[in-house]
């Protein structure tokens, strides 16, 4: 570090200084976090002195640890929010009723109070935000009312093309290849953050057999599927049919993320739960539950490896061909479960 900008008390001169951690407690919002704090010590005498980039970047990660804490959305979450809407700052702060700088305020790094935090995540789900305009229209500008307005139709047209790329053109086909349920984008969405959340490292072509064996093993034991996908052969074993546009959807209306990662000379992508997912009410009944959670604790530890080996000696797979979507019948001669 420059020798000049650092003044020490106790040596009173300009010093040299080394960068050390260790634990410090910040106050934020009358709540006391403590993080690991860097902090510059004279290389002289051993004393802390001050650093202002330091202080500040310590500052900032104990807002970080608040905001996880208490679920207060960062700066980039409540951009994302209002981007979403096609909103200026101004704009933004003036649908909720906040004062003019206020959104800009939250997205420079000031933290939000719990109302306001409250508040933003409720219009950052697409319902509430038409409710909102629905009760409000009257009073707000009509220009952030069109914009606004805009924005959520360009959106639902985008949501219907994407499911219905998901859904693939078989109305005419058989029910019996969902395993005679309907497909349920939320359920999926259910499942999915589940085995995100139990399950570290869920790696996307984990994910897909996970979903194959939890949607098979409740057709084996109750006769129909959970989330009413289609499942075909996939090169590395069986997995939702359309699967990169499954990840999409889920992704888009903001169930999960996903975060490439190498490993050894893997290349690929984790699937972790949102931060920000609303709160809803949970869409699996008790038994989908006990089968979800059945496949987490028999497969989830598995690795990427071995669950694709174990896939590979299920008869669903070995009498099926690339590509061919795989019948529910094959269920009943699932390796996993109960007998
Ligand atoms: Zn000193």
């Amino acid at each position: 570090m420059h020798p000049t900008r650092h003044y020490c008390e106790d040596c009173e001169r300009f010093v040299r200084v080394a960068v050390s951690t260790r634990c410090e407690t910040y106050p934020v919002r009358g709540t006391d976090i403590r993080v690991r704090a860097e902090v510059a010590v004279c290389e002289d005498c051993g004393a802390v002195v001050p650093d202002e980039a330091l202080d500040e970047r310590n500052l900032r990660k104990a807002f970080d640890v608040y905001r996880g804490r208490k679920n207060i959305l960062g700066p980039r979450d409540i951009r994302r929010i209002r981007e979403r809407y096609g909103l200026s700052q101004r704009g933004f702060s003036r649908l909720l009723g906040f004062g003019d700088v206020t959104i800009h305020r939250y997205e420079t790094g000031a933290v939000p109070d719990e109302a306001h935090n409250a508040l933003i995540r409720h219009v950052g789900d697409a319902g509430n935000m038409r409710a909102w305009l629905r009760d409000r229209a009257d009073d707000l500008p009509d220009h952030v009312v069109e914009t606004v307005t805009e924005h959520l139709a360009r959106e639902e047209v985008g949501e219907r093309e994407m499911l219905s790329e998901v859904m693939g053109d078989d109305q005419f086909m058989r029910r019996s290849i969902r395993g005679y349920a309907h497909f349920s984008p939320e359920k999926v969405a259910e499942v999915v953050r589940y085995f995100a959340k139990e399950i570290s490292d869920l790696w996307q072509t984990k994910l897909a057999k996970l979903l194959w064996y939890a949607d098979f093993l409740h057709y084996r034991r109750h006769a129909v599927s959970i989330t009413g996908l289609r499942y075909a052969h996939m090169p590395f074993g069986p997995g939702p049919d359309r699967y990169d546009a499954l990840l999409q959807l889920l992704q888009e209306s903001g169930h999960i993320v996903k975060r490439p990662k190498v490993q050894y000379h893997f290349e690929g992508e984790i699937i972790e739960p949102s931060a920000d997912v609303e709160c809803t009410d949970p869409h699996l009944d008790g038994e989908e539950w006990e089968t979800v959670r059945t496949v987490a604790s028999e497969l989830g530890h598995l690795t990427s490896q071995a669950l694709s080996d174990r896939s590979h000696r299920e008869l669903a797979w070995l009498e099926t061909g690339e590509g061919d979507l795989i019948p529910y019948s094959y269920a009943r001669d699932l390796t996993l479960g109960d007998d």
